[in-house]
């Protein structure tokens, strides 16, 4: 598959877990993160053994100049960009009602999940507009990471609920502005995955699986959101533009 792809969040976490599976599938990578190149050299080093290019483009997607350096950066190693992955997430400081939750948090986990990602989407949607204008042959697509906080109110972590409702809005007016391209957006949602923003509610997460919370009775791990943004990449669900993949083990299903 020869697609270079722009992963935001890509150094860790289910970022890192679509990294491995688009490397080992081919792909040239702009890996994005907040830390120093020198804290994830190990993680690029690994990502290197597949035999693609790899690049990483430190930078904080809630701040434009640096959603401008990430875009430059990449476009720096690589002639063209074929995919945007949104994946760069936070999940509030603290876990606050929703009666007493403060606007600093508010701001701050809507900035990076959802004001972010929108106007990076906006600019690399210009940029493939560009692409396909001038190459009717150029394919692209655009992968928004969403998750089931989508639809299930946390109380404890409202903002981020609302964060991920909004890039579910956001997914829809992107594909439906890119239709007459033919370049699709999709939402990707997953349930509860093992990384480090799960780390402390894993245990007790891991015994409701178990008991039937999930069902397919275990955790999620990065690299099943990787494989199905591969599959997405790789066009094998050539005809869903704007929808929803749910990864969650059937964690969204009402069961009486
Ligand atoms: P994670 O392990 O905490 O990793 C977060 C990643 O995002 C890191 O690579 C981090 O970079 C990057 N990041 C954070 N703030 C950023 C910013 N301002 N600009 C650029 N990059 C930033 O989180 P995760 O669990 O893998 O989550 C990844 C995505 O999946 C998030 O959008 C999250 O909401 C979503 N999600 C997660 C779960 C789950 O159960 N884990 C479920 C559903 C959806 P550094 O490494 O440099 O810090």
């Amino acid at each position: 598959m020869n697609k270079n792809v722009l992963i935001t969040g890509g150094s860790r976490g289910i970022g890192y877990g679509i990294a491995v599976e688009l490397a080992k599938a081919g792909c040239n990578l702009a890996i994005n993160g907040v830390r120093s190149e020198e804290s994830v050299m190990e993680e690029m080093k690994a990502l290197k053994i597949h035999g693609t290019q790899i690049v990483y483009c430190r930078g904080d997607v809630s701040s434009e100049s640096d959603r401008n350096l990430i875009i430059k950066e990449a476009l720096s190693h690589f002639e063209e960009l074929h995919v945007l992955v949104n994946n760069a997430g936070v999940a509030p400081k603290e876990r606050v009602d929703v009666l007493e939750m403060k606007p600093v948090s508010y701001d701050r986990v809507m900035d990076i999940n959802l004001r972010g990602p929108f106007f990076l989407t906006q600019k690399f949607a210009n940029l493939m507009i560009e692409n396909k204008q001038k190459d009717v042959g150029f394919k692209g697509c655009i992968i928004n990471i969403s998750s089931v906080s989508a639809t299930t109110a946390s109380v404890m972590r409202g903002e981020y609920c609302v964060s991920k409702a909004g890039m579910g809005m956001m997914t829809k007016l992107f594909a439906a502005r890119l239709g007459e391209y033919n370049l699709p957006v999709y939402e990707v949602r997953p349930g509860i995955i093992e990384t480090d923003m799960t780390a402390q509610v894993l245990e007790s997460y891991q015994k409701r699986a178990e008991e039937g919370l999930i069902l397919q009775r275990r955790l999620g791990k990065p690299e099943d959101v990787g494989r199905a943004v591969q599959a997405l990449i790789e066009n094998k669900i050539p005809y869903a533009t704007g929808q929803v993949i749910m990864i969650d083990g059937g964690m969204s299903i009402p069961t009486l």
